[in-house]
């Protein structure tokens, strides 16, 4: 999405807003395509005294499996992002100065990359999920096994959990 933005560059006081659905259902993840429905969008682009600031709000649903028992889940989230640009990059490239070239600015890519960057490394369905039993398999959140436990296994299995 190509976002236009001259009459906010040229104006101080002046503000643009766009709304719009991104659709990241071809990305993939760990061999798994997380992002189900497309992210909803809204862009805000000011001019504050002369410099144009770029705040993005993002909802949408992120689809993984638990990284601890492997259940699938289902999260809506929300992020925001926010970036000044700049018509030129002069010198230093800084990742916080977006460049606009013509007064434009192409949001897809930008947004694709803050949402990928921002995403959690570590994805429980649960903080206190407690994972699966190393012997039967079973998920361990609904219920307990009937494994024999010794109190040797658990601290095991509370290091193990530490170290995922
Ligand atoms: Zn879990
Ligand atoms: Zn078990």
């Amino acid at each position: 999405m190509l976002f236009e933005l001259k009459q906010v560059f040229l104006n101080e006081g002046e503000e643009k807003r766009i709304d719009y659905t991104l659709s990241l259902n071809n990305i993939e993840l760990d061999g798994f395509y997380p992002f189900k429905t497309p992210v909803k969008v809204t862009a805000t682009a000011k001019n504050r005294a002369g410099l144009v600031d770029l705040l993005i709000h993002t909802e949408f649903t992120y689809t993984r499996h638990c990284d601890r028992c492997f259940e699938l889940v289902q999260r809506q989230m929300s992020y925001d992002f926010s970036h000044r640009l700049v018509t030129s990059l002069a010198g230093d490239s800084d990742d916080d100065y977006i460049e606009a070239p013509d007064f434009t600015v192409e949001l897809d890519e930008l947004i694709t990359s803050d949402i990928l960057l921002e995403l959690p490394i570590k994805f429980l369905c649960r903080d206190d999920c407690k994972g699966l039993c190393p012997k039967c398999g079973k998920n361990r959140n609904d219920g307990e096994c009937s494994c024999e436990k010794t109190a040797v296994d658990s601290r095991l299995d509370i290091l193990k959990q530490l170290l995922d």
